[in-house]
């Protein structure tokens, strides 16, 4: 009841164009399924093992978003239901989410994920080395991959002015590319930023999806 609640009121505050990814990680599935008996269908998972485990045990209808640092060796565990995969780091890793995701004759929708924080979270692309990497990559000889946008993390601070600048340059790099390397992609058109903490920045500053997690399950151990 208290998670549906929470779910409520933060839906009621996301305007109609913004997602919201529902982070799940931690949680067992129960609180899942409250949250899907309540009409949510997008949670967002950060580990592998987890995330297998779950599907096992959850209606077959949800939209799992793999939202964490993802290994090469690990996309084959995922690839067989995995929806999105928010957190496409390297070309190599984008390679084998192609590869099985044709084994499984699917197709997973990625996003970018571009480093701009200053913490040392160090996964991810800057502009520069995104744009070069975006404009050496022939996207269409990935069939079964489609890319929609990118993704990115503001710094874990309460300084607002901080944190906005680093969504605004998100969506700089979201503006470049999609003005540039991927202007003849139909299906780039999303920006995912903003957690529990900074979500209404975000949404200010340009986000489409929030993956939201303490503000609805309570906070992690
Ligand atoms: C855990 C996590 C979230 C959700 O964080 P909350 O602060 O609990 O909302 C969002 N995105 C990523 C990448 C995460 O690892």
């Amino acid at each position: 009841m208290v998670l549906a609640q929470n779910l409520i009121k933060v839906k009621s505050q996301l305007p109609a164009h913004v997602q919201l990814i529902a982070v799940s990680k931690t949680k067992p599935a129960e609180a899942i399924h409250e949250l899907y008996t309540a009409g949510q269908r997008a949670f967002g998972e950060n580990y592998v093992q987890e995330l297998t485990e779950k599907q096992t045990l959850l209606p077959k209808d949800i939209e799992w978003h793999f939202i964490g640092h993802l290994q090469t060796n690990k996309v084959k565990y995922i690839a067989p239901f995995v929806t999105w995969i928010h957190s496409v780091d390297s070309h190599k890793l984008l390679l084998e989410i192609n590869k099985q995701s044709a084994k499984n004759n699917r197709i997973i929708h990625c996003l970018l994920q571009v480093h701009v924080a200053m913490e040392e979270t160090k996964f991810g692309w800057d502009k520069e080395e995104l744009l070069a990497f975006a404009n050496a990559t022939d996207f269409n000889t990935l069939a079964h991959v489609h890319i929609c946008g990118v993704m990115g993390m503001a710094s874990f601070t309460p300084n607002e002015g901080l944190v906005r600048s680093e969504f605004a340059e998100i969506k700089n790099c979201f503006d470049a590319l999609k003005n540039g390397p991927m202007k003849n992609n139909p299906n780039f058109n999303q920006i995912s930023m903003g957690m529990s903490g900074d979500w209404q920045w975000a949404v200010e500053e340009g986000s489409t999806m929030v993956r939201i997690g303490s503000a609805i399950f309570g906070t992690r151990k």
